[in-house]
């Protein structure tokens, strides 16, 4: 691997603590502190994501020195790691400062223009663990690397994972939160983006009142990240730059509805500034249909980031990084107009998108109404998000009630069943308005719905194997997530059995990763 590429440019232009000291603490004056990563002497590595490797510029791995630094062992010395400081609300409260508790930074690599970060996640303790150990297990490390690159391969911006690795170390964790810790095995993935940068990040320099620092925040941001925004000789930089953050935050809550995504814990420390899904903890690919539904046992109670209020809380979130970034624009009203233009831009969005799982060419005046009785209609009968969609890719004169019954979640009763059909009834009529043909309708429907999604239930299995040993489903599930459009494994195509309705660590997961 071209190791000797990875530059240092974040910690040359920012202030940092250099001491090296990993005691936990608030770090006022500085945007990052140098780290050194835990020994491991016993890791293992279980996957390597080559095609990645070799697209970011660091390429295949040669030698003992690639693979140790695959779990931040024995790093070369251009290697300075580091965590950086980060604020964030969390379920709506002010968090103060958080930062990288157990992801340490490598550096950024650039290839072809393009800058990519590196972090490995789980390799040790920094001054922002705050009291936890910045290790991460087996479990969670599996969820995040089969989950990242899922999402990649759906079409979802999103961060990546370059390599899975067991670190050889027993980590202690209590999943559930009921006094009852296990021993479970550490692990560590490598993971990459563009930019790791948060809105959190942001509110921490606002909440420190380092306004100087905020415009350099800002202005690295733009300049590397950003190419859709003018940065020279731009009176209102700011003011577009913010709109283009919006713009690609909309981006993705928008590919997060098209495939049932729901992300668990949208504090505003895990929303990214360029628009990425970050910080794979308890999320899951909604099986039934379920506005309320949330996997995340923490959020239970208020169900604040359930899949329905996902494109709220974003708007939420975005509004807790207007007001960090006002020293910036000092312009209420401009922000306020950008923030009312996402609701808006959301249901043009949304509906679009739906149109096209639906397989129509356009969105018609009347879709509104179809597209809100088909809310209900899912609501209520809690069918299958995924295989909804794939049932609807058949001939219109082909349809039956039956056929959908590989999407029911329970035995629906006479009335329910006509819900059904009278759905059905409406499509069939609407589609007759479409001006593509049959054939072209497919091919959006295609493209549009996923034919494999990363379940949570499959990849319980798959960790329970995994957790004995046994990487065969791991490395099946690996290959159906790279073509989620095919139908690669039938068996991975079918709803959540029922036995796992209740399931810790399927339908129910909590932030203990
Ligand atoms: P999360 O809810 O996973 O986004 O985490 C919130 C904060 O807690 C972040 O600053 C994390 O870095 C930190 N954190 C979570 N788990 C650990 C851990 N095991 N060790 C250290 N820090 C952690
Ligand atoms: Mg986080």
């Amino acid at each position: 691997m071209n190791l000797n590429l990875i530059t240092q440019k974040f910690t040359k232009i920012f202030p940092g603590d250099f001491s090296g000291n990993t005691m936990q603490r608030q770090t006022p004056e500085v945007m990052f502190c140098t780290v050194k990563p835990a020994h491991f002497n016993d890791a293992e590595l279980i996957d390597f994501n080559e095609k990645l490797s070799e697209e970011i510029g660091l390429g295949k791995i040669e030698d003992q020195t690639d693979k140790d630094f695959l779990v931040a062992q024995n790093l070369p010395e251009n290697i300075e790691t580091y965590a950086t400081a980060y604020a964030g609300h969390q379920f709506g409260n002010w968090a103060g400062q958080l930062g990288d508790g157990r992801a340490i930074f490598a550096g950024e690599i650039i290839n072809k223009n393009r800058q990519t970060e590196i972090q490995w996640k789980g390799a040790g303790a920094t001054p922002y663990s705050r009291n936890a150990d910045g290790r991460a297990v087996l479990r969670s490390s599996i969820r995040e690397y089969l989950m990242s690159e899922a999402m990649y391969h759906l079409g979802v911006p999103t961060t990546r994972a370059l390599s899975l690795s067991k670190t050889g170390e027993d980590v202690i964790r209590d999943i559930q939160y009921s006094g009852n810790p296990q021993k479970e095995q550490g692990a560590v993935v490598v993971r990459t983006a563009e930019s790791f940068l948060r809105f959190g990040h942001f509110e921490l320099l606002s909440a420190r009142k380092q306004n100087e620092l905020l415009k350099q925040l800002a202005d690295y941001s733009i300049e590397n990240f950003f190419p859709e925004v003018q940065s020279e000789n731009n009176s209102s930089k700011y003011i577009d730059w913010f709109q283009a953050i919006c713009d690609r935050t909309l981006r993705m809550i928008i590919h997060w509805y098209r495939v049932g995504f729901v992300h668990g814990v949208m504090n505003t420390d895990n929303m990214s500034i360029l628009g990425l899904t970050i910080d794979y903890g308890p999320f899951s690919m909604m099986d039934g249909y379920d506005l309320e539904f949330t996997p995340n046992t923490t959020d239970l109670p208020g169900r604040r980031y359930a899949f329905g209020k996902q494109a709220q809380i974003s708007h939420w979130n975005l509004a807790a990084l207007a007001n960090a970034i006002f020293p910036l624009i000092n312009n209420q009203e401009v922000l306020e107009k950008i923030l009312d233009g996402f609701g808006r831009q959301f249901w043009v969005k949304h509906d679009q998108m739906l149109a096209q799982k639906f397989g129509f060419d356009e969105v018609l005046a009347e879709d509104e109404k179809f597209f809100t009785e088909w809310q209900q209609m899912m609501q209520d009968l809690n069918l299958d998000y995924t295989l909804f969609f794939q049932n609807l890719e058949k001939p219109i004169s082909e349809f039956k009630v039956e056929d959908f019954k590989d999407a029911f979640y329970r035995n629906l009763n006479e009335n329910e069943l006509k819900k059904l059909s009278d759905f059905i009834e409406k499509y069939r009529q609407r589609k007759l308005k479409n001006k593509i043909s049959e054939s072209e309708s497919f091919q959006l429907m295609s493209k549009t719905n996923p034919k494999f999604v990363l379940r949570n239930f499959l990849l319980f299995e798959a960790i329970q194997a995994a957790e004995n040993g046994n990487y065969e489903m791991f490395f099946q599930l690996k290959k159906a997530l790279e073509n989620p459009y095919e139908i690669l494994y039938p068996e991975f195509n079918q709803k959540r059995p029922s036995k796992y309705d209740n399931q810790t660590g399927s339908s129910q997961l909590s932030c203990s990763s």
